[in-house]
């Protein structure tokens, strides 16, 4: 088990019940915090929460919440610090990915994502920013991805909602830096979870191939490492950033990337 760096410390993850919101979930746990997984598919969030719970020790509750949509966030925040007695570490993380070229892009898909993923990040800051700066103490991460920093062709949505990301993170940063409250968006490149699962599944189908081979001959040419993360390497970074000794670290994009975005 690694150190306590988080003991009483109460968080809150949007997205949790899968990938890498879980295994951020997990990690914060491990280290002493106590964890609320929310997540749009409700069972799956109470699944998960038992599963952390079992294997931590750490006390574990499960809120099933659509992070796009605002009494869903309201909600959510409001039962963490009633079920802990406040907030201070907040992981905006739920995402969801569609792949077309923008003219076969449909307009509804495109407003979709770009609700889910930015415009529920900016929701939770809304109204966790309060709690945190009457406590003097807060965390902030948003999971964003290397696609918020460069682009990638049929991702129009996805891309439009994380570069959004970074930039609400550099200003949430800037509004609450001297409320003790820090906010950082995370940038990971490929990690196994159903996620990217999925799209590979998608492009294999497509191409009629192994998805081996699609990671030989789509994936692994972009990113220097040749393999996906695993999101616990993501978990660990997420871990660090919402510990005491990430104090100074606040409106960062920090990539974790296999390289990729070193070429
Ligand atoms: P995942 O599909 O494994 O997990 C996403 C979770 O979000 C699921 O449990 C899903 O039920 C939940 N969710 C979907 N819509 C929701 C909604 N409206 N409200 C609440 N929860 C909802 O995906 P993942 O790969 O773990 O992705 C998590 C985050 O990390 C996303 O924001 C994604 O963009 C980002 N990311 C992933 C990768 C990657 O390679 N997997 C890379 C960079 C960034």
């Amino acid at each position: 088990m690694p150190e306590r760096t988080l003991a009483g410390r109460r968080a809150l993850i949007s997205g949790a019940a899968s990938g890498i919101g879980y295994a951020v979930a997990l990690a914060l746990a491990e280290r002493g915090a106590r964890v609320v997984v929310a997540d749009l598919r409700g069972d799956a969030a109470q699944v998960a929460a038992d599963q952390i719970a079992a294997s931590t020790g750490a006390e574990v509750r499960a809120v099933q919440e659509d992070a796009a949509v605002e009494d869903h966030v309201r909600h959510a925040i409001a039962e963490t610090a009633r079920l802990f007695g406040g907030l201070d570490i907040l992981v905006s993380n739920a995402g969801r990915q569609h792949v077309a070229m923008i003219e076969d892009f449909p307009v509804d898909t495109f407003r979709a994502i770009v609700d889910l993923m930015l415009v529920g990040p900016f929701l939770a800051l809304k109204h966790a920013l309060p709690l945190m700066r009457a406590q003097g103490h807060g965390r902030i991460l948003h999971m964003a991805s290397i696609n918020g920093l460069v682009g990638f062709a049929g991702k129009a949505a996805y891309n439009s909602a994380k570069h959004g990301l970074v930039g609400l993170t550099k200003v949430a940063a800037l509004e609450c830096a001297a409320d003790g409250i820090t906010v950082n968006a995370i940038c990971p490149g490929y990690v196994d979870t159903p996620l990217v699962r999925g799209q590979l599944e998608d492009l294999a189908r497509t191409r009629g191939v192994s998805l081996e081979r699609v990671l030989e001959e789509v994936i692994y040419p972009l990113v220097p490492q040749r393999r996906l993360l695993d999101p616990r390497e993501v978990a660990e970074y997420a871990a660090f950033l919402c510990s005491d000794a990430a104090a100074g670290v606040t409106g960062q994009a920090v990539v974790i990337d296999g390289g990729y975005l070193a070429q």
